[in-house]
């Protein structure tokens, strides 16, 4: 009989603890497997971390221990889901994000093997049908079923299906000449390139990947402008890793905004290749996923959670666009893919490299502290010449005219003149949907989702209401709910109105939207991509999406529609994101042999952000904002951690979050500065009420036992629930 402990599936801090179960059963068992067991009552599904061999029997255990000991009901795996060293991580992100350790396997491990109920459920291993020969005669065989059974001969090992004449077929099995083999089948088709030689390298390009390959320093960080060659340098620096017998892990914010990337690496090392990101089925996440446990992939892509993928002896990590904040999880375990990153490099002895056109400012300051290593590339390929830029003041009356309130003179005047030359444009704004706000004329009531309490915005494709934090749809009322009138009033505008005024503007034109409504349909973003790159429109509406890494060889016009929505956010990090959107919307006019052109309209028109980003100016935005960040105390000049109570009592959550502001006052300090309590940007979150408290410490270790101690104390409590996010990105 065996003694086996196992984590149970629900990711609370109360349940963060080994239970024990019997094991009678002749099953092989052993930490790292799943079990199905019975926990009050319910079957679950537990994850077993340690299994140890009783003499005793079960009475006899019982009386030792003085309480009873359930059997688990079945063990659901022939081997365990993780290896060491994944296992050794687990723990690690488990404790720098106090995250309970079974949420972090949840997040770390595919859907059909998560420790989760639904598992069960999920896709398993998929088969495809081959035949070979079982015993080569050619006696007593039709000229027809001689011709296949060579050609099987001939070719050792072919698909079922692809042989075309079945009856053959099953007269060679009958006759066992051939005979059928099982063989795992990958659900993923990714497309096929050929190979191509690398191309000649800059002298800068050299530069930089002689000094990553000699340098023995542990993290990098890779400054280089938009279109002065990062992926190259990927490439070559990933080259080097596999002739070294090392692997490789390359994540990209969103796979399906940078298809590029994928193509890239496909067509450089071909079958090496695995992928793994969010939009993959998870039949096909499952099969990419024992693809790269059996090592039969030396390279893997993917999106945030492909930090974890199971590849062994990691020389190399890149994060590209490392800036972008999808890399960190906006729920538990709220981990950051740079930071497991780091964790995986150390544990790897492996490289860890940033590459971004405008770092973060957390990493650009590790980098000038030589925490991390500065890498640079200042020229673009082939020299091209950076856009040439005007800013647009929307609060002079002389830019704006009758003719139409969303697009400047100058706007109007460079679309036509791009649409006379048969070139392209893309319009960035960075807000969906129609008109962004709906209220009412007469009373002023607005229009908000009741689930999380921000203004709904109108989509006139479908004529609703629609919530864009959480799923929430209404169809748009006729009248005003709390007066009855009939006026209602729609202000601000998204993606679906400039594509509007576009029509309106320039009849002839056509466009192409690409925002997270138009992509709602799986594949839809690169068929988009691909249509505006054909030229099959002249100008694409979007939202940020069409910001990313594309490479559209014949748009020379970007036109920021308003500059100032990320300005208007609430965050210390709004200047900052402001920044990045802007540097890389306008680094994607004029590639090849043209020279491109942006245009951005705000109403702040010497606002920092907005200057740096249309000179392309990182270094000057990253001293001026990095001077703005020390006056207020904000990352990177100190750290934050936030902790969000949530109850279904507005009351309760106010008492308890000023309880906890107390609790961190006495107990940190000087260690820490405790702000709040505040109601967060989204205040509710299904019906909960919220409030944040804000912490801003510089020794984590100093904070840390003491936030593990309000942990503790909040999971007795049952009608309120708190959660802490360390390094959040929405303060
Ligand atoms: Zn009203
Ligand atoms: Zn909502």
């Amino acid at each position: 009989m065996q003694i086996i402990e196992v984590l149970i599936e629900y990711a609370s801090h109360t349940l963060d603890r080994p239970f024990s179960y019997l094991y009678k059963g002749q099953k092989k068992i052993a930490p790292g497997f799943r079990v199905l067991i019975s926990f009050n009552h319910r079957e679950l599904v537990g994850y077993v971390l340690s299994v140890k061999d009783s003499p005793l029997s079960p009475q006899q255990l019982e009386e030792e221990m003085g309480f009873h000991f359930d059997e688990i009901v079945d063990v659901i795996d022939e081997s365990p889901l993780l290896n060491e060293d994944l296992l050794h991580l687990v723990n690690q992100v488990s404790e720098y994000y106090l995250a309970p350790r079974i949420s972090v396997l949840q997040a770390m491990l595919p859907p059909s093997l998560s420790p989760r109920r639904s598992s069960l459920k999920a896709p398993k291993i998929a088969y495809d049908q081959y035949v070979i020969i079982n015993n080569y005669n050619e006696d007593n065989l039709t000229d027809k079923q001689i011709e296949i059974l060579r050609l099987i001969q001939r070719e050792k090992k072919i698909l079922k299906r692809e042989i075309g004449s079945p009856s053959i077929i099953k007269k060679l099995l009958d006759n066992e000449r051939i005979k059928i083999v099982l063989s795992e089948k990958r659900r993923l088709s990714l497309p096929t390139y050929t190979y191509e030689k690398p191309p000649l390298l800059t002298e800068e390009q050299q530069k930089v990947i002689a000094e990553f390959n000699q340098s023995k320093d542990e993290i990098y960080l890779l400054e280089g402008v938009t279109g002065s060659g990062k992926t190259e340098v990927y490439l070559s620096l990933s080259e080097e890793q596999l002739k070294r017998g090392k692997s490789v892990l390359m994540l990209v914010p969103e796979i399906s905004l940078t298809p590029m990337m994928m193509e890239y690496f496909i067509r450089r090392f071909q079958n090496k290749v695995a992928i793994l990101h969010s939009e993959l089925t998870p039949a096909e996440k499952y099969d990419e996923y024992r693809k790269i446990a059996r090592g039969e992939c030396k390279v893997v892509i993917g999106a945030r959670s492909a930090i974890f993928a199971p590849l062994e002896n990691i020389g190399l990590i890149i994060l590209d666009e490392e800036h972008v904040e999808s890399y960190k999880q906006d729920s538990q375990p709220f981990y950051h893919a740079r930071e497991v990153a780091i964790m995986r490099g150390k544990m790897h002895g492996a490289k860890v490299l940033l590459g971004s056109a405008t770092p973060s400012l957390e990493s650009r300051a590790r980098a000038s502290k030589g925490v991390y290593h500065l890498l640079t590339l200042r020229k673009r390929v082939n020299e091209q010449k950076l856009p040439k830029t005007t800013i647009i003041n929307l609060t002079d009356y002389h830019n704006i005219d009758r003719e139409s309130y969303i697009f400047s003179l100058t706007l109007r005047q460079k679309l036509a003149s791009v649409l006379a030359r048969h070139e392209q444009a893309i319009l960035l704004i960075n807000r969906r949907g129609f008109s962004t706000n709906v209220s009412c004329r007469n009373c002023g009531h607005v229009f908000r989702c009741p689930t999380c309490g921000i203004a709904l915005t109108y989509h006139k494709s479908d004529n609703m209401l629609k919530c864009h934090h959480c799923d929430y749809v209404e169809k748009m009322p006729e009248t005003c709910p709390e007066c009855g009138s009939p006026y209602l009033m729609k202000t601000g505008f998204g993606t679906e109105r400039i594509q509007e005024e576009v029509h309106r503007l320039f009849p002839q034109a056509k466009t192409l939207r690409l925002d997270s409504d138009s992509a709602k349909i799986r594949q839809k973003i690169p068929s988009i991509i691909e249509a505006f790159r054909r030229k099959e429109a002249d100008i694409l509406v979007g939202t940020q999406m069409i910001a990313k890494g594309h490479d559209f060889p014949d748009v020379t016009l970007v036109g920021i529609v308003l500059a100032d929505i990320g300005l208007s956010m609430p965050s210390y990090r709004s200047s900052e994101r402001a920044f990045q959107l802007i540097t890389q919307a306008v680094g994607r006019s004029g590639r090849k042999d043209k020279v491109g052109e942006a245009i951005i309209q705000t109403y702040n028109p010497s606002h920092y952000a907005i200057t740096y980003a249309a000179r392309q100016d990182y270094e000057g935005f990253y001293v001026k904002e990095m001077g703005m960040r020390k006056l207020q105390s904000y990352p990177p000049y100190c750290y934050l951690a936030s902790v969000t109570l949530s109850s279904k009592k507005e009351e309760q959550v106010i008492t308890q979050a000023y309880n906890v502001v107390d609790f961190l006052n006495e107990q940190l300090g000087e260690a820490a500065t405790v702000l709040g309590p505040t109601t967060p940007y989204i205040p509710r979150d299904h019906l909960s009420f919220l409030r944040t408290v804000l912490i801003k410490y510089r020794d984590y270790e100093k904070i840390q036992l003491t936030l593990k101690r309000l942990i503790d104390i909040y999971q007795k409590k049952a009608s309120i629930n708190l959660t802490i996010n360390i390094d959040p990105y929405n303060f």
